[in-house]
C-alpha cells in the first residue's frame, strides 16, 4: 500500500500521514463522470452569473463566516489529510476568510465596466465589460488544500463562474468539505462540484469541455495541463512549484535574519512553493549567519505532537525526495551541519536540515525540494547573488535582508521573480490584494488582488452609436478608396501645425457633407 493515498480499480482512500489510518474512501471518476459535472456546472453557471456582483460577494461573505465558525473542524480536517501542525492547519482558514472578505468588498467594484476612450471616432461612446467565462476547472495540490481551494473557487465564482475543483488525491476530503461550504453559502446546488480521483481524474476534467483551467501544482504536471489544454486552446493559469531564495546583505540584522530564514525554510515542513529553498550569503557575515540558523535550527521540534513546531511530510516520495537532494549533495561535496536524516517511526519526519558548501551544480539547489532544508551559499558580494539568485528555471518568490533601504530595493528590483519581500518571506501570500504567481517554469497568471480577479474575466470591447448618422463617412462611397479623407485623417490626428491641422480638419468635414 502506498502511504497518503491508497489507489484500488476505480477508487481511492486517503490516509493520515502521521498514523496511517484512512481519512476518506472516493471513487477516481473517469471521463464521463467528470463530463456529468460540467454538465451541471454549467446549468448552475446560468443562473449565478444573472446575480448582481454585490449578490455574489454577499453569498461569498456567508461562505467567510461558515469558515471563521467552524475554523477548528476544518483545521482538524487538513491535519488529517496532510499532518500538518494545528497552528498551521487553522492558519489556512485565516487566509481564506481574509480573502473571501477582500473579494466580497473588491469584486463588485472591480468588475464594474470600464469607460474607454473612442480614438478619432469622436462620435462614438466605448467601454470594457468583464463576463464570466462559464466553467472554470481549478485543479489543486495537497499542501494547503484548503486556502488554495478557497481562492480557486472564490475568485472565480465572485466573476460569476461556476467551478469544478478536481483536489489532490491526497486531501480529498478536504476538497469535498471546501465544496460543501460553498454550496453553503451560496445556496446553489452544483456551483461547486467536485472531481475526485487522481491525474486521470484531472486530465479527463481538462477534455471535458471547460473554460478556463487554474491549475496549481508542480511545474511537471503543469507543463502536461497546458500541452492537453492546447488541444482545445482552453485558457490556463498556471501557478507552480518554487526555488526561492533569500539574499543576506552584509548590513543586515544577521539574529533576525537567521531567525527569518529558520522559519520561512522549515514551516510546513518545507512543502509550501514559497519556502526559502537557497539562502546567499554574502562573505562579510557568513559564518556569524551560519552560526546563527544552527543555533535557531536546533531550537525547531518536529514530532506528531500538537506542540511540534513542524509536522510531516505528506507521503514517503517526498521523504525520498528530500533524502536524495541532501544525500547527492553530500557525494558532490556538501556539508550537513544540522540533521540530514529521515526520523524513524510513524509518519514522514525528516531532521530539520542546514547544509553548507552548497553550488548550482547540485540538484538541492536546482531543482524543488519542498523539505525541511536550508542550503546556505557563501557568496563574494551582492551582485554575484542576484546572478545565483537569478540562475534558477522557477522565480516565484524571494527575500532581501539588509538595513539599507536603498540597497534593498535595488536589488529586489533585479530579481526574476513574482514577488518579493524586503527584510521577511512567505508573507506576501497572506495579502489578498497583492497578485500571486510567478516567472519561468513558475508558471503565469496571477492569484489574488485585482489581477487575480481579472484572470476569470473575459474583457468585451463594446462600442455604441452616439449621433445616429444615417451612413459613416468611411463606408464605401462611389469615389473609390477614400483616400482623400484618410490623407485629412492622418493630417488632422498627427500633421505638424495647428493650421495644417484645422485645414485637414475642414477637409474632412467638406468630405463627409459630400
Ligand atoms: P502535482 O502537480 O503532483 O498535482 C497537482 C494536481 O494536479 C493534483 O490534483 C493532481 O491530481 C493533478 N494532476 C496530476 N496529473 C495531472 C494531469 N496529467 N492532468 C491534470 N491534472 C493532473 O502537485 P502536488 O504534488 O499536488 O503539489 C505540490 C506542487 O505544487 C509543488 O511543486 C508546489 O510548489 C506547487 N504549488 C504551487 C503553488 C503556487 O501557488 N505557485 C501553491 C502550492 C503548491
Amino acid at each position: 500500500m502506498e502511504s497518503g493515498v491508497e489507489r484500488r480499480r476505480d477508487r481511492l482512500t486517503s490516509r493520515n500521514p502521521l498514523t496511517g489510518g484512512a481519512v476518506g474512501d472516493f471513487p477516481i471518476m473517469g471521463v464521463e463522470e467528470v463530463r456529468g459535472l460540467v454538465g451541471a456546472a454549467r446549468a448552475a453557471q446560468a443562473e449565478w452569473s444573472g446575480r448582481a456582483p454585490e449578490a455574489r460577494a454577499r453569498a461569498l461573505d456567508r461562505v467567510r463566516r461558515l469558515v471563521a465558525e467552524r475554523g477548528e473542524h476544518i483545521a482538524a480536517a487538513i491535519r488529517a489529510e496532510t499532518g500538518k501542525v494545528p497552528g498551521e492547519a487553522l492558519f489556512e482558514t485565516v487566509i481564506s476568510c481574509d480573502y473571501l472578505s477582500y473579494l466580497t468588498r473588491t469584486a463588485p467594484k472591480l468588475l464594474l465596466a470600464r469607460r474607454a476612450g473612442t480614438g478619432w471616432l469622436t462620435h462614438r461612446r466605448a467601454r470594457v465589460v468583464y463576463e464570466p467565462f462559464g466553467v472554470v476547472g481549478a485543479i489543486t495540490p495537497w499542501n494547503y488544500p484548503f486556502a488554495i481551494a478557497v481562492s480557486s473557487i472564490g475568485t472565480p465564482l465572485a466573476a460569476g463562474n461556476a467551478v469544478v475543483l478536481k483536489p489532490s488525491e491526497y486531501t480529498p476530503a478536504v476538497g469535498q468539505l471546501v465544496a460543501e461550504l460553498f454550496a453553503e453559502g451560496t445556496g446553489v446546488n452544483d456551483l461547486v462540484v467536485v472531481a475526485t480521483g487522481d491525474g486521470r481524474t484531472g486530465a479527463a476534467l481538462i477534455a471535458a469541455g471547460l473554460d478556463k483551467i487554474a491549475f496549481t501544482g508542480s511545474a511537471e504536471t503543469g507543463k502536461k495541463v497546458m500541452a492537453a489544454a492546447a488541444d482545445s486552446l482552453t485558457p490556463v493559469l498556471l501557478e507552480l512549484g518554487g526555488k526561492d531564495a533569500m539574499i543576506v546583505c552584509e548590513d543586515a540584522d544577521i539574529e533576525r535574519a537567521a531567525r527569518g530564514a529558520v522559519w520561512a525554510a522549515f514551516y510546513g515542513c518545507g512543502q509550501v512553493c514559497m519556502s526559502v529553498e537557497r539562502a546567499y550569503v554574502v562573505d562579510a557575515v557568513y559564518d556569524d549567519f551560519v552560526r546563527a540558523v544552527v543555533a535557531e535550527a536546533r531550537r525547531v521540534r518536529t514530532s506528531d505532537e500538537p506542540e511540534a513546531m513542524v509536522g510531516s511530510l505528506i507521503a514517503p516520495f517526498q521523504l525520498e525526495k528530500v533524502d536524495s537532494h541532501v544525500r547527492s549533495a553530500q557525494s558532490q561535496g556538501a556539508r550537513v551541519l544540522l540533521g540530514g536524516r529521515p526520523i524513524e517511526g510513524a509518519g514522514h519526519f525528516y531532521e530539520p536540515t542546514v547544509v553548507v558548501d552548497v553550488d548550482h551544480s547540485m540538484d538541492l539547489m536546482r531543482d524543488e525540494t519542498f523539505g525541511p532544508v536550508l542550503p546556505i551559499m557563501r557568496v563574494r558580494d551582492e551582485e554575484e547573488a542576484v546572478r545565483l539568485a537569478n540562475d534558477s528555471a522557477f522565480g516565484l518568490d524571494a527575500s532581501v535582508w539588509s538595513r539599507d533601504a536603498d540597497r534593498a530595493r535595488r536589488i529586489a528590483g533585479q530579481l526574476r521573480v513574482g514577488s518579493v519581500v524586503i527584510n521577511d518571506h512567505l508573507i506576501n501570500y497572506t495579502i489578498p490584494d497583492l497578485p500571486f504567481g510567478g516567472v519561468g517554469h513558475s508558471g503565469f497568471g496571477r492569484m489574488h488582488g485585482l489581477e487575480g480577479l481579472r484572470e476569470f474575466v473575459r474583457p468585451k470591447a463594446w462600442v455604441e452609436d452616439r449621433l445616429g448618422l444615417q451612413r459613416e463617412p468611411y463606408w464605401f462611397e462611389e469615389g473609390g478608396s477614400g483616400a482623400g479623407l484618410v490623407r485629412s485623417l492622418l493630417e488632422f490626428r498627427h500633421g505638424r501645425g495647428l493650421l495644417r491641422r484645422l485645414g485637414a480638419a475642414l477637409g474632412m468635414l467638406r468630405g463627409m457633407r459630400r
